[in-house]
């Protein structure tokens, strides 16, 4: 098969995975900007800059069966297989004409977890050391692979993903027979321990080489098993605390696979529970939440109705009205409608005078939301709505069918 044959295939093997946060940019298929087709999708780097990448498989041809994923063995699929070469080329080819920033570099298991990795390390070394590839690298690891392999790949790479997929053992075993949790986590071990141990080198002076400069990051599954949102929540919080995670991406299942075991294959994506859960993340990652107070075994899966921290100050009334000139930071980060950045300007407004209603609209206060949680100056904010039914009145809309494919934050 020739290359762009091979690129076909493979661009069309990676969309599922969305652990390089990936938005892809169908546009119009085959429409003049449309880039699905040739594998590109778009990025965000730390610093918030958008970044195009290739995103491809090195191969398709899987020896394992997770029944959920499209590139199963028993998958009655076209397969293709780059050579490292002919993906590293191809990237120059894509990355000297500016359609591209970076790759996202995955495979299915071909022969083995380090077989596999031996083609991906040589198609990043093809990349970094014979072309002088400066450009973005998201490697995944495949779980199950030797830390020699691991620590090899994340010199060349920036970003390194394992995928935990699946967010409870029972749930592998039926799903994916051939992974364990112990091939997941031993390498995001690995990689989380040298990112801290490099931290360290560079803290006393010695020399040391970049080693996944940006981090790691997972994509865990949502609505192929049955998990609840509590026990998924959980399980995020402990791979951020464990393994000093960047990012988990959560996946609404897509049904690709007639299987008792999963959800029918005329059954929507949870869209709605992937963008709550992706909220609920929010709070655990910038607003000093934990998972227990989000949810709990007796309320074990978020609102679909309401973002979770509105939830959550609904059914907290004994906390607020929060006093935003005299409270502490991590109190007025709890206010539904007040973000990270607004809350660090109320500290910086309210050191020169005390803040008024006026005050805090002009700092980007969604008073709409907040003015139910807080007292400030004055005026005297009413606890709740004409009516009284706050609960009805700060449940978002449903977003409509297109804007669940973007992540938005209502906080
Ligand atoms: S290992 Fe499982 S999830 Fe990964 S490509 Fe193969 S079948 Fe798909």
């Amino acid at each position: 098969m020739e290359t762009l044959g091979k690129l076909a295939v493979l661009a069309e093997g990676a969309k599922y995975d969305v652990s390089c946060s990936s938005s892809g940019s169908a546009g119009r298929r085959g429409s003049l900007g449309s880039t699905s087709l040739g594998g590109i999708c778009h990025s965000w780097s730390d610093d918030g800059r958008c970044i195009s990448l290739l995103k491809v498989l090195f191969s398709n041809d899987c020896v394992f069966d997770c029944a959920y994923c499209v590139n199963r063995r028993s998958a009655d699929i076209p397969r293709a297989t780059f050579t490292p070469r002919e993906l590293a080329d191809l990237t120059i080819r894509m990355y000297r004409r500016n359609y591209i920033e970076g790759l996202f570099l995955s495979s299915a298991v071909v022969g083995s977890p380090d077989d596999t990795m031996v083609q991906l390390v040589r198609t990043a070394k093809i990349l970094r050391e014979e072309h002088r590839f400066g450009g973005y690298i998201h490697a995944k690891a495949i779980p199950g692979a030797s830390p020699s392999l691991l620590g090899t790949l994340g010199l060349l790479a920036d970003r390194m993903s394992v995928n935990i997929e699946l967010p409870s053992e029972q749930s592998l075993l039926a799903l994916a027979p051939q992974k364990n949790r112990d091939s997941i986590l031993r390498p995001m071990a690995f990689i989380g321990g040298t990112i801290e141990e490099r931290k360290k080198w560079k803290r006393t002076g010695r020399p040391t080489p970049a080693f996944v400069p940006a981090g790691q990051s997972t994509q865990l599954m949502v609505g192929a098993s049955p998990e609840n949102d509590f026990t998924i929540l959980r399980l995020s919080e402990g791979l951020y605390r464990s393994f000093g995670l960047r990012r988990v991406y959560y996946s609404a299942y897509i049904p690709v696979a007639d299987n008792p075991l999963l959800p029918a294959p005329a059954a929507k994506p949870p869209l709605l529970r992937e963008h709550r859960l992706y909220q609920a993340d929010w709070l655990l990652r910038f607003y000093g939440f934990r998972a227990e107070e989000v949810l709990s075994p007796q309320q074990p899966n978020l609102d679909e109705a309401l973002d979770p921290k509105t939830g959550w100050a609904l059914a907290r009334p004994d906390f607020f009205p929060v006093d935003v000139n005299r409270a502490s930071y991590e109190e007025i980060l709890r206010v539904p409608g007040i973000g990270v950045r607004s809350a660090k300007r109320i500290l910086t407004a309210r050191r020169g005078h005390l803040l008024d209603g006026d005050d805090l609209a002009k700092l980007g206060i969604v008073m709409k939301r907040a003015r139910f949680f807080i007292s400030c100056k004055n005026p005297a904010f009413p606890a709740s709505p004409p009516g009284g039914d706050l609960r009805r009145l700060l449940s978002a809309p449903p977003p409509g069918k297109d804007n669940l494919r973007q992540l938005r934050m209502e906080f």
